[in-house]
């Protein structure tokens, strides 16, 4: 059993409880215009290229067969479109300005590196969180690195999107201690011009999410002419407010296991569009202040709910 990873973070401290390793599963059925992690996107591993970086040694131009990089009038041109992603050009390339982001990993390569840190999740309360991309779009691998997972001993956790099949979520839940879900846009036209999908798949999932016993963190990427208004905000937050009801209804403690968390836009990605050659819609938003966070987070607490912001 294998899939498609382009990152394994350790020491993370931003992907759930405590201190964890967060495996970035390389694929998305969203494209976020804002996305931070763009080399998640395409399900296939990628060439990055830093030309910054470069020192022209040409070594790349040597090793490429595939006529993907060549020189022309003496300077370096890379074809993405000729590539088929060997990497033979990046172990030739000692600056770094080629970068092979994406491979294929066992279940066991995954989990020694998982292994490696795990005094620190016994002491600090963490675990492994699966991330991208959107993890669950390889649900067999990703439930086969979870059930590992548990039956080491580790906590564990997923962050979704909601856009997929509701069976390959459920392929998961029986190994997952955590769920992180996004919620971008309560409106399906909004939410199609911002991710490229309609949002029914995501409530959806969202709701038989909130159907199961599964603590769940629904957050926010709070991103300006996106949703960066009271308005909007407050419209996720009666979403969730419903969400809780339904977890109660069902028997189940919503108040105390569904919460919400907003995320800041940031604009460290930049680079890494260039490298891949993506255009970066995201360039020219305002990150937003943090005295709008909390007024962002103040009108999602209206609806009775935990809401943290970061
Ligand atoms: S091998 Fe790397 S440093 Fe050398 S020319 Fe190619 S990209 Fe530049
Ligand atoms: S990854 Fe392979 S095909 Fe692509 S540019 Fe490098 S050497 Fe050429």
């Amino acid at each position: 059993m294998d899939g498609v990873v382009f990152s394994i973070q350790r020491f993370s401290i931003h992907d759930g409880p405590g201190i964890r390793t967060t495996v970035f599963f390389k694929g998305c059925t969203l494209h976020c215009f804002w996305c931070h992690n763009p080399e998640g996107i395409r399900p296939k591993p990628d060439i990055q290229f830093f030309p910054e970086r470069c020192i022209a040694c040409n070594e790349c131009v040597k090793a490429c067969t595939h006529g993907a990089t060549t020189l022309v009038n003496g300077i370096r041109v890379y074809d993405r479109s000729k590539c088929i992603v060997c990497g033979k050009c990046v172990e030739t390339c000692y600056s770094g300005a080629r970068i092979l982001t994406g491979k294929h990993m066992t279940v066991d390569d995954v989990m020694s590196e998982v292994m490696q840190d795990r005094a620190f999740y016994e002491t600090s309360g963490g675990g492994i969180t699966l991330s991208g991309g959107e993890p669950i779009m390889q649900p067999d691998f990703a439930r086969a690195v979870l059930e590992r997972s548990k039956a080491e001993g580790i906590s564990t956790a997923i962050e979704t999107a909601g856009n997929v099949p509701w069976e390959f979520e459920e392929r998961v839940l029986p190994f997952t201690d955590l769920i992180m879900m996004d919620i971008k846009h309560m409106d399906s036209a909004k939410h199609r011009w911002a991710t490229g999908v309609p949002n029914e798949r995501v409530l959806s999932t969202a709701r038989h999410f909130a159907m199961t016993d599964k603590p769940i963190i629904f957050r926010i990427p709070v991103i300006p002419t996106v949703n960066d208004t009271v308005e909007e905000v407050g419209a996720i937050g009666s979403y969730i407010r419903d969400l809780i009801e339904l977890r109660n209804q069902n028997g189940g403690d919503g108040d105390h296991t569904i919460s919400l968390e907003l995320l800041p836009f940031h604009k460290l990605a930049g680079d890494k569009y260039r490298s891949l050659d993506m255009d970066y819609r995201a360039k020219d938003l305002k990150i937003p202040t943090k005295a709008h966070m909390a007024e962002l987070a103040e009108a999602a607490k209206t609806h009775q709910i935990e809401v943290r912001s970061r």
